[in-house]
């Protein structure tokens, strides 16, 4: 039976997500005869290519996390958004409380810097744009919960796909043990 092509990407994010999928251990091994991994920041390859399902991982804080999610959206026929930023935009959120200028000012303006330090003006770097989950932009068809979600319930909600349905995670599974 062909494997299961499975892309990955993490948007506005600290890695946790990612980690947590990694946390599967040795259920990763008998995924490994079901599943093939493609784009993702494991395998680091970067420009998608059509695939069954995509994870995404962060809330969508920038113009380059709208191109990701487009593109991965464009090129999966499943898309999965994993933890609690990609979900509902996350701890990410707290920034819409702020102008983004005063954002950008005092990233570069810590007590551990000068002063008004200049924050670097390059066409190379996105421009904020505010935080939203990821199905305020890109449609959405399943979502694993978490800060980051607990590595059963990523395999859970893998298995389900693997069986051909679209996971619905029980409450039992997303609660901390
Ligand atoms: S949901 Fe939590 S673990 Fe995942 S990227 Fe956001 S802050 Fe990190």
């Amino acid at each position: 039976m062909a494997k299961v092509k499975v892309a990955t990407a993490w948007l506005d994010s600290c890695s946790g997500c990612h980690m947590s999928f990694l946390d599967l251990d040795e259920a990763l091994i008998g995924l490994a005869d079901k599943l093939e991994f493609g784009e993702s920041p494991i395998t680091d390859f970067k420009k998608f290519t059509p695939c069954d399902v995509g994870i995404l991982e962060g809330s969508i804080s920038n113009k380059h996390d709208e191109e990701v999610a487009r593109d991965l959206r464009a090129n999966c026929k499943i898309l999965m958004v994993l933890g609690d930023c990609a979900c509902f935009g996350g701890i990410n959120n707290m920034r819409n409380l702020f102008n983004t200028d005063d954002v950008i000012a005092r990233y570069y303006s810590t007590e551990s810097t000068a002063q008004n330090s200049a924050a670097p003006h390059s066409k190379e770097l996105p421009a904020l744009v505010k935080v939203r989950p990821v199905n305020q932009v890109v449609k959405v068809d399943c979502y694993v919960p978490g800060c980051a979600p607990k590595p059963s319930a990523i395999l859970y909600a893998l298995s389900e796909l693997l069986d051909g349905r679209i996971p619905v995670l029980p409450g039992e599974i997303m609660r901390f043990d």
